[in-house]
């Protein structure tokens, strides 16, 4: 296993708990979480900072991103209306990156923003290669030209053939190669275990 993999895996072990940020291997009986049936004990005894701390090194790991980044994605969810935990989460779930993955199109986030790097994917007929793209609701995915002819991403597809996208906010016809972002995700839409008030708390002090 590679320095950098090695790296991601101890993230997992840091939280205790699944990030998923290795694609196929985080869903097999190869995760050393699942391995060694490793648990979240060592939070427990945790000061209320440090849940705090954890709680956003948890959030920020999951979806990729620097501490830069993670904070100023806090601002603008602050800044916005309604609930701000609600408006991180629904902010970090629209990234291009996420929606990608979401929709079954990439193994990881990390393959996912290779994939937009690379300019595969087009939103509204125009090639988009910005990961952290905010993508609206409506919004038509298609392959580029690129992304058609991209043997690893034709693989993908051709796997998925008869599945359906990880969430009910995003629509993906895996014959057709086009699909649809729906709405904005909600709350309920976020299946990972999260408590995003603490991660207000820790940028609110
Ligand atoms: Fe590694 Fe498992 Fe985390 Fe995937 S979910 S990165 S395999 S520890």
């Amino acid at each position: 296993m590679s320095r950098y993999n090695e790296q991601k895996c101890r993230m997992c072990r840091r939280e205790g708990v699944k990030l998923f940020l290795k694609g196929e291997r985080c869903h097999s009986d190869k995760c050393p979480i699942v391995r060694k049936k490793l648990i979240k004990s060592k939070n427990l005894k945790l000061s209320n900072y440090g849940r705090q701390l954890r709680e956003k090194q948890k959030m920020k790991r999951y979806y990729g991103l620097k501490e830069a980044q993670f904070r100023n994605y806090f601002y603008k969810a602050f800044k916005m209306k309604g609930i701000t935990g609600n408006n991180l989460l629904k902010l970090l779930e629209m990234r291009f990156d996420n929606i990608i993955y979401r929709l079954r199109l990439a193994k990881s986030r990390a393959q996912a923003r290779q994939f937009i790097n690379h300019g595969m994917f087009k939103l509204n007929g125009d090639v988009i290669d910005i990961p952290s793209y905010i993508v609206k609701p409506n919004t038509i995915i298609e392959l580029s030209d690129k992304g058609i002819k991209n043997e690893l991403l034709k693989m993908i597809i051709e796997e998925n053939e008869n599945s359906t996208p990880e969430v009910e906010w995003l629509s993906f016809d895996y014959k057709n190669k086009k699909g649809q972002v729906l709405r904005e995700p909600t709350r309920e839409d976020v299946t990972m275990s999260f408590n995003e008030q603490l991660v207000v708390e820790f940028y609110s002090k």
